[in-house]
């Protein structure tokens, strides 16, 4: 089987103040068990009040953040496009770029680029093709999600 087009691994490093991925008015960022408990940690509440709070779940009854009313971009984006919970976001956003959506071709590559200044930009790194792989399984493990707290624990092992 040949390897994918990324394994020798891809220029990329986030740039201060972009926001852009975040940016997206309807953009749904999934979550997975250890997100959630660890984002509630943070707001010292319990999951279920943090659920409750700051998600919503789709159609199919997943977790996902809250989007503003307004623009329907994350609750959590600032007027500086900062993060306000960048210590702890979901491991959705940190997996950003290494969606395996963005990844799957070179072309769908290219558009990811056409809106992401970090990918090959001066000061980027090359971001080797094991880290890469690994990104993609969290984004997959996010996307899965979870539809009740606490989760089936089948699915969730911490
Ligand atoms: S949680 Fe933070 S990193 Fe994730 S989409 Fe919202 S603002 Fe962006």
């Amino acid at each position: 089987m040949r390897a994918p087009w990324w394994m020798d691994g891809v220029h990329f490093s986030c740039q201060a103040n972009c926001g852009k991925c975040c940016d997206q008015p309807g953009g749904i960022v999934y979550l997975s068990p250890d997100d959630a408990q660890r984002l509630a940690d943070h707001a010292q509440l319990p999951v279920e009040d943090w659920l409750e709070r700051d998600t919503r779940q789709t159609y199919d009854g997943r977790f996902v953040l809250k989007s503003r009313e307004e623009d329907g971009i994350c609750i959590h984006l600032n007027d500086q496009k900062q993060c306000n919970i960048y210590e702890v976001r979901p491991q959705q956003c940190k997996a950003f770029p290494w969606w395996g959506e963005n990844l799957a071709t070179a072309s769908e590559w290219k558009k990811v680029k056409s809106s992401c200044p970090g990918i090959d930009a001066e000061d980027a790194i090359l971001v080797d093709g094991q880290t890469i792989r690994l990104n993609i399984f969290s984004d997959r493990t996010s996307t899965k999600g979870f539809r009740t707290w606490p989760p089936s624990k089948s699915r969730w092992k911490r």
